[in-house]
């Protein structure tokens, strides 16, 4: 049976990885077909193409966008995207500019219960790129202020806590129309993670076509749960690891994976079958 892992990031983003790394690593864990879904990034997209064409892995450039609802995060999935779209490639700049302005947010707040990181640090760590909290996460242990990365969430960086700084100026809505406009098919990334149901419905009228159902961070209850979502409201059904490299050991490649089925149903609402 061919399988597939369907969110994964790269070193252009939070993951550990390279392009080149990921698709070595899928073949290693026998994964048929993967998507690189960096945090509002395409620049892994053109290298992994190449080298997974190389190494007979099939590759879905993806990405994964954020927006806002009422103060909390909405992650969505594009698949297919056209990483050339102009659409796509202005929002992503607006992002990235926001996302470097929301660290030194979080650095300044972070003063105020005696953490002290230098901005630089976190840009060294993040590289090229997306910058984001687990960056910003990643300095606060390598300084001593945690005995864990996860740690910073929980204590600082989390949704919700006191450093936490949340100024993405899209909505859902939007990105999910971004994507549409880049060729690519929306998809509402982890909804257990955030586990506000109620606007489903919403995203599904502004276009959004398929619920990542299986996710490191979901139980099988919860992807039970989804999945009946998904088919009530005729959407598609996707799901990933959620693989950010080294970063989180328990979430490595093909921890997560999903028939391959599912990715036929994704290429055909794509077009590309
Ligand atoms: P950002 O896009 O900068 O808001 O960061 C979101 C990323 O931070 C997620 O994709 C995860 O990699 C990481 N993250 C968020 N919350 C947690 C958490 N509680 N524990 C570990 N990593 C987290
Ligand atoms: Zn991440
Ligand atoms: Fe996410
Ligand atoms: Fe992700």
């Amino acid at each position: 049976m061919k399988k597939a892992d369907l969110h994964i990031h790269t070193s252009f983003s939070d993951g550990t990885f390279s392009p080149q790394e990921v698709i070595a690593q899928a073949k290693k864990h026998r994964i048929d077909c993967v998507a690189i879904c960096d945090h509002d990034c395409v620049d892994a997209l053109e290298l992994a193409t190449d080298f997974a064409e190389k190494e007979g892995v099939e590759l879905i450039p993806g990405i994964e966008l954020t927006a806002e609802k009422d103060d909390n995060e909405v992650h969505i999935l594009g698949y297919y995207i056209d990483w050339k779209n102009k659409i796509l490639l202005k929002a992503i700049e607006e992002m990235q500019k926001i996302r470097i302005e929301r660290i030194y947010d979080m650095i300044e707040k972070l003063k105020k219960v005696n953490v002290y990181i230098k901005p630089e640090e976190v840009f060294q760590i993040s590289g090229k790129g997306s910058v984001g909290r687990l960056h910003l996460a990643y300095a606060i242990y390598n300084s001593g202020y945690t005995k864990y990365v996860k740690e910073a969430f929980k204590l600082y960086i989390g949704d919700g806590k006191s450093c936490y700084v949340n100024k993405f100026n899209f909505s859902p809505n939007e990105v999910i129309d971004i994507v549409l406009k880049s060729g690519g098919i929306p998809v509402l990334a982890h909804p257990g993670v955030m586990g506000r149901d109620e606007f489903i419905s919403e995203y599904a009228e502004g276009g959004l076509r398929g619920i990542e159902v299986y996710h490191s961070d979901h139980s099988p209850k919860a992807s039970e749960h989804y999945l009946e979502i998904a088919k009530k409201m005729n959407l598609l059904v996707t799901g990933g690891s959620d693989c950010h490299g080294l970063g989180k050991q328990n979430v490595l490649m093909g921890t997560v994976t999903i028939d391959y089925s599912l990715v036929e149903e994704l290429k055909k609402a794509a077009g590309r079958l």
